[in-house]
Protein backbone atom coordinates (compact mmCIF):
# COMPACT_ATOMS: atom_id res chain seq x y z
CA UNK A 1 0.00 0.00 0.00
CA UNK A 2 1.68 3.37 -0.95
CA UNK A 3 1.91 5.75 1.76
CA UNK A 4 -0.45 8.22 2.88
CA UNK A 5 0.45 11.84 2.14
CA UNK A 6 -0.70 14.66 4.69
CA UNK A 7 -0.95 18.45 3.62
CA UNK A 8 -0.53 20.21 6.50
CA UNK A 9 -1.09 23.81 7.12
CA UNK A 10 1.01 25.32 10.17
CA UNK A 11 -1.32 28.13 10.21
CA UNK A 12 -0.32 31.44 11.86
CA UNK A 13 0.01 32.80 15.71
CA UNK A 14 0.77 29.40 17.97
CA UNK A 15 -0.18 27.25 14.80
CA UNK A 16 3.59 26.41 13.79
CA UNK A 17 4.24 25.43 17.21
CA UNK A 18 1.47 23.48 17.77
CA UNK A 19 1.42 21.49 14.83
CA UNK A 20 5.36 20.55 14.99
CA UNK A 21 4.21 19.35 18.90
CA UNK A 22 1.13 17.46 16.42
CA UNK A 23 3.56 15.72 13.83
CA UNK A 24 6.27 14.86 16.27
CA UNK A 25 3.59 12.77 18.59
CA UNK A 26 2.33 11.30 15.38
CA UNK A 27 5.76 10.20 14.41
CA UNK A 28 6.76 8.47 17.78
CA UNK A 29 3.83 6.77 18.04
CA UNK A 30 5.12 5.24 14.54
CA UNK A 31 2.61 6.68 12.07
CA UNK A 32 4.62 6.69 8.87
CA UNK A 33 2.84 9.40 6.74
CA UNK A 34 4.32 11.67 4.59
CA UNK A 35 3.62 15.63 4.83
CA UNK A 36 3.10 18.30 1.99
CA UNK A 37 3.68 21.70 3.94
CA UNK A 38 1.43 24.56 2.47
CA UNK A 39 0.52 27.78 3.55
CA UNK A 40 -1.99 29.66 4.13
CA UNK A 41 -3.44 32.79 6.43
CA UNK A 42 -1.62 35.20 7.36
CA UNK A 43 1.87 33.69 6.85
CA UNK A 44 0.68 32.84 2.92
CA UNK A 45 -1.02 36.36 2.61
CA UNK A 46 2.50 37.78 3.78
CA UNK A 47 4.50 35.32 1.54
CA UNK A 48 2.44 35.18 -1.93
CA UNK A 49 -0.23 38.49 -1.55
CA UNK A 50 -2.90 35.77 -1.46
CA UNK A 51 -4.20 34.07 1.53
CA UNK A 52 -5.23 30.96 0.24
CA UNK A 53 -3.15 30.18 -2.13
CA UNK A 54 -4.21 27.96 -5.91
CA UNK A 55 -1.16 26.09 -4.36
CA UNK A 56 -2.55 25.40 -1.25
CA UNK A 57 -5.82 24.13 -2.34
CA UNK A 58 -4.37 21.84 -5.02
CA UNK A 59 -2.31 19.94 -1.94
CA UNK A 60 -5.69 20.02 -0.09
CA UNK A 61 -7.51 18.17 -3.15
CA UNK A 62 -4.56 15.77 -4.34
CA UNK A 63 -3.66 14.34 -0.48
CA UNK A 64 -7.40 14.36 0.43
CA UNK A 65 -6.43 14.40 4.25
CA UNK A 66 -5.21 18.09 5.60
CA UNK A 67 -4.00 18.54 8.89
CA UNK A 68 -4.48 22.32 9.62
CA UNK A 69 -2.90 25.29 12.20
CA UNK A 70 -5.01 27.96 13.15
CA UNK A 71 -5.43 30.63 10.63
CA UNK A 72 -5.74 34.53 11.66
CA UNK A 73 -7.89 35.84 9.26
CA UNK A 74 -7.18 40.22 8.94
CA UNK A 75 -9.94 41.97 9.97
CA UNK A 76 -11.44 44.31 7.13
CA UNK A 77 -13.19 44.38 4.29
CA UNK A 78 -12.45 41.89 1.37
CA UNK A 79 -11.32 39.41 3.41
CA UNK A 80 -13.41 36.61 3.86
CA UNK A 81 -13.21 33.89 6.64
CA UNK A 82 -10.53 31.33 4.88
CA UNK A 83 -12.44 28.55 7.22
CA UNK A 84 -15.65 29.27 5.56
CA UNK A 85 -14.01 29.45 1.86
CA UNK A 86 -12.13 25.95 2.71
CA UNK A 87 -15.37 24.23 3.73
CA UNK A 88 -17.32 25.37 0.98
CA UNK A 89 -14.73 24.81 -1.90
CA UNK A 90 -14.40 21.12 -0.51
CA UNK A 91 -18.20 20.94 0.43
CA UNK A 92 -17.23 19.53 3.73
CA UNK A 93 -20.46 19.51 5.31
CA UNK A 94 -20.03 17.72 8.80
CA UNK A 95 -18.01 19.28 11.36
CA UNK A 96 -17.28 16.65 13.87
CA UNK A 97 -16.40 18.14 17.40
CA UNK A 98 -16.06 15.98 20.08
CA UNK A 99 -15.26 16.87 23.72
CA UNK A 100 -14.33 14.35 26.40
CA UNK A 101 -13.46 14.78 30.38
CA UNK A 102 -9.77 14.41 31.19
CA UNK A 103 -9.08 14.01 34.74
CA UNK A 104 -6.44 16.62 35.56
CA UNK A 105 -7.99 19.44 33.76
CA UNK A 106 -9.80 22.26 34.99
CA UNK A 107 -13.12 21.53 33.91
CA UNK A 108 -16.66 21.50 35.69
CA UNK A 109 -17.50 18.06 34.91
CA UNK A 110 -16.19 14.50 34.74
CA UNK A 111 -17.41 11.69 32.41
CA UNK A 112 -18.51 13.82 29.49
CA UNK A 113 -18.04 12.49 26.75
CA UNK A 114 -20.18 14.40 23.18
CA UNK A 115 -20.25 14.46 20.05
CA UNK A 116 -21.27 17.57 18.00
CA UNK A 117 -21.95 17.29 14.48
CA UNK A 118 -22.52 20.42 13.04
CA UNK A 119 -23.72 21.38 8.94
CA UNK A 120 -21.13 23.19 7.83
CA UNK A 121 -22.50 24.98 4.67
CA UNK A 122 -25.60 26.17 5.45
CA UNK A 123 -27.72 28.19 7.34
CA UNK A 124 -26.55 31.19 8.35
CA UNK A 125 -23.48 30.44 7.46
CA UNK A 126 -24.86 30.49 3.50
CA UNK A 127 -23.49 33.56 3.07
CA UNK A 128 -26.73 34.83 1.22
CA UNK A 129 -28.46 38.18 0.80
CA UNK A 130 -26.05 39.62 4.06
CA UNK A 131 -26.20 43.35 3.72
CA UNK A 132 -26.80 46.85 5.12
CA UNK A 133 -29.39 49.65 4.10
CA UNK A 134 -27.66 52.23 2.30
CA UNK A 135 -28.26 54.31 5.33
CA UNK A 136 -26.89 51.74 7.39
CA UNK A 137 -30.18 51.60 9.70
CA UNK A 138 -31.24 48.19 8.45
CA UNK A 139 -29.00 44.73 8.09
CA UNK A 140 -29.97 41.63 6.39
CA UNK A 141 -29.16 37.87 6.07
CA UNK A 142 -30.78 35.23 5.39
CA UNK A 143 -30.56 31.18 6.16
CA UNK A 144 -30.80 29.05 3.90
CA UNK A 145 -31.72 25.13 4.79
CA UNK A 146 -32.41 22.21 1.69
CA UNK A 147 -33.94 18.75 2.47
CA UNK A 148 -30.30 17.41 0.65
CA UNK A 149 -28.19 19.18 3.25
CA UNK A 150 -30.16 18.49 6.10
CA UNK A 151 -30.97 14.67 5.00
CA UNK A 152 -26.69 14.35 4.40
CA UNK A 153 -25.92 15.66 7.73
CA UNK A 154 -28.48 13.82 10.18
CA UNK A 155 -27.29 10.54 8.29
CA UNK A 156 -23.75 11.27 8.72
CA UNK A 157 -24.60 11.41 12.71
CA UNK A 158 -26.72 8.76 13.12
CA UNK A 159 -23.97 6.76 10.81
CA UNK A 160 -21.41 7.68 13.06
CA UNK A 161 -23.90 6.95 16.16
CA UNK A 162 -23.96 3.44 14.75
CA UNK A 163 -20.14 2.97 13.84
CA UNK A 164 -19.31 4.46 17.60
CA UNK A 165 -21.49 2.35 19.34
CA UNK A 166 -23.44 5.40 20.59
CA UNK A 167 -27.17 5.09 22.06
CA UNK A 168 -28.58 8.48 21.35
CA UNK A 169 -29.00 11.39 18.60
CA UNK A 170 -30.17 14.63 20.20
CA UNK A 171 -31.80 16.79 17.20
CA UNK A 172 -31.26 20.75 18.22
CA UNK A 173 -33.38 22.44 16.10
CA UNK A 174 -35.66 26.18 16.70
CA UNK A 175 -38.48 24.99 14.77
CA UNK A 176 -40.80 26.48 16.86
CA UNK A 177 -40.25 29.60 15.81
CA UNK A 178 -37.91 29.09 12.87
CA UNK A 179 -40.53 27.67 11.06
CA UNK A 180 -39.60 27.00 8.01
CA UNK A 181 -35.13 26.64 7.78
CA UNK A 182 -35.97 25.01 11.27
CA UNK A 183 -38.44 23.03 10.85
CA UNK A 184 -36.84 21.54 7.43
CA UNK A 185 -34.14 20.62 9.39
CA UNK A 186 -36.26 18.97 11.79
CA UNK A 187 -38.64 17.31 9.44
CA UNK A 188 -36.07 15.55 7.52
CA UNK A 189 -33.93 14.85 10.52
CA UNK A 190 -37.09 13.10 11.98
CA UNK A 191 -37.12 10.96 8.55
CA UNK A 192 -33.56 9.78 8.89
CA UNK A 193 -34.05 8.68 12.12
CA UNK A 194 -36.86 5.98 11.28
CA UNK A 195 -33.67 4.47 9.44
CA UNK A 196 -32.22 3.57 12.86
CA UNK A 197 -34.27 2.36 15.35
CA UNK A 198 -31.41 0.81 17.36
CA UNK A 199 -30.55 4.18 18.01
CA UNK A 200 -32.78 6.64 20.54
CA UNK A 201 -33.50 9.99 19.07
CA UNK A 202 -34.34 12.65 21.34
CA UNK A 203 -35.49 16.27 20.12
CA UNK A 204 -34.66 19.45 21.67
CA UNK A 205 -35.26 23.07 21.16
CA UNK A 206 -31.59 25.06 21.07
CA UNK A 207 -32.42 27.06 24.27
CA UNK A 208 -33.40 24.63 26.44
CA UNK A 209 -30.36 22.60 25.00
CA UNK A 210 -27.99 24.97 26.11
CA UNK A 211 -29.57 24.84 29.69
CA UNK A 212 -29.65 21.13 29.97
CA UNK A 213 -25.96 21.07 28.58
CA UNK A 214 -24.66 23.08 31.56
CA UNK A 215 -27.35 21.47 34.22
CA UNK A 216 -26.55 18.18 33.62
CA UNK A 217 -24.43 17.12 30.03
CA UNK A 218 -23.81 13.86 30.92
CA UNK A 219 -27.27 13.05 29.25
CA UNK A 220 -25.77 14.01 25.84
CA UNK A 221 -24.18 11.50 24.02
CA UNK A 222 -24.19 12.73 19.64
CA UNK A 223 -25.95 16.22 18.66
CA UNK A 224 -27.07 17.10 15.53
CA UNK A 225 -27.84 20.53 14.40
CA UNK A 226 -27.27 23.77 12.07
CA UNK A 227 -24.38 25.69 11.29
CA UNK A 228 -24.92 28.70 13.47
CA UNK A 229 -26.52 26.65 16.99
CA UNK A 230 -23.35 23.88 16.01
CA UNK A 231 -21.00 26.59 16.43
CA UNK A 232 -22.33 27.68 19.41
CA UNK A 233 -22.78 24.49 21.14
CA UNK A 234 -19.90 23.13 20.46
CA UNK A 235 -17.96 26.08 21.86
CA UNK A 236 -20.14 25.47 24.91
CA UNK A 237 -19.24 21.79 25.04
CA UNK A 238 -15.42 22.33 24.86
CA UNK A 239 -16.06 24.83 27.96
CA UNK A 240 -18.06 21.86 29.71
CA UNK A 241 -14.47 19.97 29.60
CA UNK A 242 -11.96 22.69 30.85
CA UNK A 243 -11.93 24.70 27.32
CA UNK A 244 -10.93 25.70 23.79
CA UNK A 245 -7.24 23.78 24.85
CA UNK A 246 -8.88 20.41 24.77
CA UNK A 247 -11.60 20.80 21.48
CA UNK A 248 -10.69 19.30 18.45
CA UNK A 249 -12.80 19.80 15.36
CA UNK A 250 -13.11 17.53 11.46
CA UNK A 251 -14.63 19.27 8.61
CA UNK A 252 -15.29 16.25 6.46
CA UNK A 253 -16.70 16.08 2.99
CA UNK A 254 -17.48 13.11 0.38
CA UNK A 255 -13.58 13.41 -0.78
CA UNK A 256 -11.83 15.54 1.56
CA UNK A 257 -11.21 16.18 5.06
CA UNK A 258 -9.41 18.84 7.11
CA UNK A 259 -8.80 18.27 10.81
CA UNK A 260 -8.00 21.25 13.00
CA UNK A 261 -7.77 22.89 16.43
CA UNK A 262 -11.41 24.57 17.60
CA UNK A 263 -9.07 27.33 18.85
CA UNK A 264 -7.72 30.53 16.87
CA UNK A 265 -3.95 31.06 16.48
CA UNK A 266 -3.48 33.11 20.03
CA UNK A 267 -1.94 36.16 18.65
CA UNK A 268 -1.64 36.79 22.72
CA UNK A 269 0.58 33.72 23.47
CA UNK A 270 2.25 33.20 20.05
CA UNK A 271 6.31 33.26 19.78
CA UNK A 272 6.07 32.51 24.01
CA UNK A 273 6.43 28.78 24.25
CA UNK A 274 2.60 29.00 26.13
CA UNK A 275 0.33 27.19 23.77
CA UNK A 276 -1.37 23.84 24.72
CA UNK A 277 -0.73 21.70 21.93
CA UNK A 278 -3.97 18.92 23.35
CA UNK A 279 -6.72 20.20 20.39
CA UNK A 280 -4.35 19.79 17.56
CA UNK A 281 -3.04 16.70 18.98
CA UNK A 282 -6.66 15.24 19.61
CA UNK A 283 -7.51 16.36 16.07
CA UNK A 284 -4.14 14.10 14.88
CA UNK A 285 -6.21 11.60 16.26
CA UNK A 286 -9.66 12.58 15.24
CA UNK A 287 -7.76 12.37 11.60
CA UNK A 288 -5.72 8.40 12.65
CA UNK A 289 -9.50 7.67 13.45
CA UNK A 290 -10.94 8.72 10.17
CA UNK A 291 -7.89 6.84 8.27
CA UNK A 292 -8.52 3.77 10.55
CA UNK A 293 -5.71 3.83 12.12
CA UNK A 294 -7.60 2.90 15.68
CA UNK A 295 -4.40 1.43 17.90
CA UNK A 296 -2.14 4.29 17.53
CA UNK A 297 -4.62 6.75 17.46
CA UNK A 298 -5.56 5.14 21.18
CA UNK A 299 -2.14 4.52 21.93
CA UNK A 300 -1.87 8.82 21.38
CA UNK A 301 -4.71 9.03 23.61
CA UNK A 302 -3.73 7.13 26.55
CA UNK A 303 -0.48 8.98 26.35
CA UNK A 304 -2.16 12.38 26.39
CA UNK A 305 -4.58 11.31 29.24
CA UNK A 306 -1.56 10.31 31.39
CA UNK A 307 0.21 13.67 30.61
CA UNK A 308 -2.91 15.45 31.86
CA UNK A 309 -3.66 13.50 34.74
CA UNK A 310 -0.32 13.24 36.07
CA UNK A 311 -0.06 17.23 35.79
CA UNK A 312 4.05 16.60 34.40
CA UNK A 313 5.01 19.64 32.41
CA UNK A 314 1.63 20.21 31.99
CA UNK A 315 0.43 24.17 30.47
CA UNK A 316 -0.44 27.12 32.17
CA UNK A 317 -4.32 26.35 30.76
CA UNK A 318 -4.18 22.89 32.61
CA UNK A 319 -2.99 24.45 35.41
CA UNK A 320 0.73 24.12 34.97
CA UNK A 321 3.39 26.34 34.93
CA UNK A 322 5.53 24.18 31.53
CA UNK A 323 5.97 25.16 27.59
CA UNK A 324 4.39 23.72 24.89
CA UNK A 325 7.86 22.12 23.81
CA UNK A 326 8.23 20.63 27.58
CA UNK A 327 4.26 19.36 27.33
CA UNK A 328 5.11 17.64 23.70
CA UNK A 329 8.47 16.05 25.64
CA UNK A 330 6.11 14.16 28.10
CA UNK A 331 3.77 13.28 25.86
CA UNK A 332 6.81 11.63 23.69
CA UNK A 333 8.44 9.88 26.92
CA UNK A 334 5.23 8.09 27.33
CA UNK A 335 4.84 6.79 23.75
P1 LIG B 1 -8.31 32.31 20.08
O1 LIG B 1 -8.98 30.97 20.12
O2 LIG B 1 -7.10 32.43 19.23
O3 LIG B 1 -7.91 32.72 21.58
C1 LIG B 1 -8.85 32.87 22.65
C2 LIG B 1 -8.12 32.74 23.99
O4 LIG B 1 -7.76 31.36 24.22
C3 LIG B 1 -6.82 33.53 24.07
O5 LIG B 1 -6.67 34.06 25.36
C4 LIG B 1 -5.74 32.49 23.79
O6 LIG B 1 -4.49 32.80 24.39
C5 LIG B 1 -6.36 31.24 24.40
N1 LIG B 1 -5.92 30.03 23.67
C6 LIG B 1 -6.33 29.62 22.42
N2 LIG B 1 -5.72 28.49 22.09
C7 LIG B 1 -4.90 28.16 23.13
C8 LIG B 1 -4.01 27.07 23.37
N3 LIG B 1 -3.80 26.10 22.46
N4 LIG B 1 -3.33 27.05 24.52
C9 LIG B 1 -3.50 28.00 25.46
N5 LIG B 1 -4.35 29.06 25.30
C10 LIG B 1 -5.04 29.13 24.14
O7 LIG B 1 -9.43 33.35 19.64
P2 LIG B 1 -9.30 34.88 19.16
O8 LIG B 1 -8.25 35.58 19.99
O9 LIG B 1 -10.68 35.37 19.15
O10 LIG B 1 -8.82 34.78 17.65
C11 LIG B 1 -7.47 35.00 17.21
C12 LIG B 1 -7.38 34.79 15.71
O11 LIG B 1 -7.68 33.41 15.40
C13 LIG B 1 -8.36 35.63 14.87
O12 LIG B 1 -7.68 36.10 13.74
C14 LIG B 1 -9.42 34.63 14.42
O13 LIG B 1 -9.98 34.98 13.18
C15 LIG B 1 -8.63 33.35 14.32
N6 LIG B 1 -9.42 32.10 14.48
C16 LIG B 1 -9.08 31.07 13.68
C17 LIG B 1 -9.71 29.84 13.81
C18 LIG B 1 -9.30 28.70 12.92
O14 LIG B 1 -8.43 28.88 12.09
N7 LIG B 1 -9.88 27.54 13.05
C19 LIG B 1 -10.69 29.67 14.80
C20 LIG B 1 -11.00 30.74 15.64
C21 LIG B 1 -10.34 31.98 15.47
Amino acid sequence: MSKQTITVIKGDGIGPSIVEAAIEVLAKAGCDFDYEYVDAGLTALEKTGELLPQATLDAIARNKITLKGPLTTPVGDGFTSINVTLRKQFSLYANVRPVISFKGTKARYENIDIITIRENTEGMYSGHRQQVSEDGLIAEASSIITREGAERIAVFAFETARRENRKKVTIVHKANILKSTSGLFLKTAREVATRYPDIETQEMIVDNTCMQLVMNPQQFDVIVTTNLFGDILSDLCAGLVGGLGMAPGANIGKDCAIFEAVHGSAPDIAGKNLANPSSVILASIQMLEYLKMQDKAEKIRAALADVIASGDRTTRDLGGSFGTTDFTQAMLERL
